[in-house]
């Protein structure tokens, strides 16, 4: 068994993207720039908002965080994604999820404009991802398919089960599955019989919220695991949706959890930012 390190590798994209936003600096004097709306107290959401934004602070991007309360309106959380769509200084922007329930979190996310939509959620992007043309990708499915290339893991006409289907996750995977040409199932909470689906699996993408969801027996030898799921255990530590334990006995690659895909979904966000800011800079040129 071979463990997908996503940690090493977020750490090689990150150093690469240092040096690509100082030559940006250089010849344009443009600094990338996100802006993040983060809502409400939730510490898991505080937690992952200062992780991106201490991994802006390390390759040279300008970030802003707009803190604010559980209890904020529609219209100000709109009047503030309007400001930062005008704001030349601002080249992604990230509205952290989950919103509160007062906020029509669609409307919300169609009001980001798609060319500063670095989450990949505005339906825009997603048409586009749908339809095999370039845009923006949402960050944990793209750092996905970045580890299985430098594992040399061709998908192509593998069988590969998506174990989840949100908008942010399980869809937008199976849909990159797909365009790199992957046979493509999609399992969710009202599939029957999961493990039938799992068994055929040359690759399985697991990304649900539940501890220990995809155990051995589930599995056949020297599969592929990609476990997106991050739970806090009992104990407090963090866990995917993988009996790690047993199915890294069984299987040839597998991705740990903490330093798997977490890590790979931020350096994508700064990879998805600075392809924001080199196309604002090139138009700016013209
Ligand atoms: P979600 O609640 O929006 O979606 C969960 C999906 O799992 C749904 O499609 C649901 O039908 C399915 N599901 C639930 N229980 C199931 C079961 N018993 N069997 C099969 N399918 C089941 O969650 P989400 O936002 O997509 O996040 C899923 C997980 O991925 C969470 O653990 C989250 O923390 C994690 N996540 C990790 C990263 C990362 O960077 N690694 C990024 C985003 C989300």
């Amino acid at each position: 068994m071979q463990l997908l390190d996503g940690k090493k590798l977020s750490k090689k994209i990150e150093l690469e993207i240092t040096k690509e936003v100082k030559e940006l600096k250089d010849t344009c004097g443009c600094t990338p720039g996100l802006a993040v709306v983060l809502v409400g107290q939730d510490p898991a959401s505080a937690a992952y908002v200062n992780m991106k934004k201490k991994a802006c602070d390390r390759v040279g991007f300008y970030s802003i965080t707009h803190d604010m309360p559980e209890t904020i309106s529609q219209e100000a959380i709109e009047k503030t994604i309007e400001m930062m769509n005008d704001n030349p200084n601002v080249d992604g922007i990230l509205i952290q999820l989950p919103l509160p329930s007062q906020i029509d979190t669609t409307k919300i996310l169609e009001l980001v404009a798609p060319e500063k939509d670095v989450d990949g959620f505005h339906p825009y992007n997603v048409g586009r991802l749908t339809t095999g043309l370039d845009g923006f990708v949402p960050c944990t499915p793209l750092g996905v398919m970045k580890l299985l290339k430098e594992y040399d893991i061709d998908v192509k006409g593998k069988n590969c089960v998506v174990v989840g289907a949100s908008n942010i996750v399980g869809k937008p995977m199976a849909a990159l599955l797909l365009n790199a040409d992957a046979t493509v199932e999609i399992c969710h909470i009202f599939t029957d019989d999961l493990k039938k689906h799992t068994l055929a699996a040359d690759i399985v993408l697991v990304g649900v919220g539940v501890i220990n969801l995809i155990k051995e027996d589930m599995l056949k030898d020297d599969v592929i695991i990609i476990d997106i799921g991050i739970n806090r255990a009992e104990n407090g530590k963090l866990v995917g949706d993988v009996d790690f334990a047993n199915v890294s006995q069984k299987c040839s690659y597998i991705t740990p959890v903490p330093g798997g895909v977490g890590p790979m979904t931020i350096a994508m966000l700064l990879k998805n930012t600075l392809k924001a800011a080199k196309i604002n800079a090139k138009e700016r040129q013209l």
